[in-house]
């Protein structure tokens, strides 16, 4: 990272202008006129829109040598660009209908230049706002199902595989989902972030055994299962949407890890929006309805996953010791199970960890707030403590639907 200096919109301009010289994009014409602007609306990197007169856009997204929200005080690897690069690259070639697109990637200056994804919504702004996307669930089904299975011991030799687990070693940001995900909140930590009301319900959930072992367990999983390349960030803010298309960026928490746990994060930003409702939707049916088609894209969602990836097995495993159906099915009823784990865990880590969402904090009446993130608690709890015996996809929208209501 010899030649490294974090750009501003000048230095982001000049560095468009040498590539499109050296042919490596050919979005902008040779001799176009450039303006930029830095966006970013994330807690860790630089954002930046290069955009010509005629209304062509990229966009240029740097790695800071330390994570942009706290700063310099939390220092961060820059390899994060090229994990994040890398990914986008893997993830693309697997599901280019999901994956935003890499232009250009520059690994001594931790930036990277993606296609701009501008005309499309954000998945969190849009489902705080209640809208809907019908092809939402089937979309993140083929994109998680085509990349997990993939990437797993079902279709990589055992040779492939390491080399890929060794090229997606990303410590510093794994680090961050250890703490933040699966220690802090069963802790007193001063990064933990919950108000005065909400104190005696998380020292409840800090006595409280089974559910810590739970988390430990969840814990270790994530540690030591590397059974896929996961986008390991998969929340409602990494998911550009409008009705027909569905992106998925920001993977530069990748890593090999359990399969279960983009899913189950996936389906966790789906719960905190639909307990969010509760505090935003007045209108009884209007918010019942909006509700019932969050639950309607979970199921969707998993059960589609689920096909795809009893599809992909019969026709793709390659490791003959693999190449059965008893044995894919109760590899994938682990994972639902992890799944709903690490689900359970999204939900109480975004209510009284460090970094909450926007669909909870946003609710401006503060006792409908409490009320929410009373819910998001108890429904994470829940779901730590029965994923582990759930024996079926059905067992556990049963149990979703008993909680829920
Ligand atoms: P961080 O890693 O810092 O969280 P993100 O990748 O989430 O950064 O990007 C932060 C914001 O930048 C996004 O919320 C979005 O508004 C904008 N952004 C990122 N990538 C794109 C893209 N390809 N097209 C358009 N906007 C983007
Ligand atoms: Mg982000």
């Amino acid at each position: 990272m010899a030649n490294y200096i974090a750009f501003t919109a000048e230095h982001a301009i000049d560095y468009i202008k040498e590539i499109i010289k050296k042919e490596l994009i050919t979005v902008f014409a040779d001799n176009a006129e450039l303006n930029a602007y830095e966006f970013g609306d994330g807690n860790l990197n630089l954002v930046f829109r290069i955009a010509d007169q005629d209304g062509n856009s990229v966009i240029l997204k740097q790695a800071l040598p330390y994570a942009r929200c706290v700063g310099e005080s939390w220092p961060l690897s820059l390899d994060r660009a090229r994990i994040e690069a890398e990914v986008l690259i893997n993830h693309g070639q697997l599901c280019p209908e999901h994956t935003v697109t890499v232009l250009h990637h520059n690994a001594d200056l931790a930036l990277t230049v993606l296609e701009d994804l501008g005309h499309l919504q954000i998945l969190r702004g849009a489902q705080i706002n209640a809208e809907q996307f019908p092809k939402l669930a089937s979309h993140v089904a083929l994109y998680l199902s085509y990349t997990s299975f993939y990437n797993s011991d079902f279709y990589l030799s055992a040779e492939e595989k390491k080399t890929k687990v060794s090229q997606f070693i990303n410590p510093d940001l794994c680090k961050i989902t250890e703490d933040l995900f699966f220690t802090d909140p069963y802790i007193e930590h001063e990064r933990n972030n919950f108000p005065t009301e909400l104190k005696s319900h998380v020292e409840s959930i800090r006595n409280n055994q089974a559910l810590k072992l739970a988390a430990a367990k969840l814990k270790a999983k994530f540690l030591s299962s590397p059974q896929t390349l996961l986008h390991g960030d998969i929340h409602s803010g990494s998911i550009f949407v409008d009705a027909n298309t569905t992106k998925m960026i920001d993977p530069e928490f990748g890593f090999f890890g359990p399969i279960g746990f983009d899913i189950g994060s996936f389906m966790g930003n789906l719960l905190l929006n639909y307990c969010a409702q509760n505090g935003r939707i007045t209108e009884l049916a209007k918010r019942r309805q909006y509700q019932t088609h969050l639950l309607t894209c979970l199921q969707d969602c998993y059960n589609q996953f689920e096909q795809h990836w009893l599809r992909l097995a019969s026709s793709e495993t390659t490791d003959i010791s693999f190449a059965s159906n008893a044995f894919t099915k109760d590899y994938l009823h682990d994972v639902l199970r992890d799944a709903i784990g690490y689900c359970g865990a999204e939900l109480i880590r975004r209510t009284i960890g460090l970094a909450h969402v926007a669909d909870i904090d946003g609710i401006e009446d503060e006792q409908a707030r409490l009320a929410v993130q009373q819910q998001t608690l108890v429904l994470g709890e829940q779901l730590m403590l029965n994923a582990t015996s759930c024996t079926s996809k059905d067992e556990f929208y049963s149990l979703l639907v008993s909680l829920l209501n």
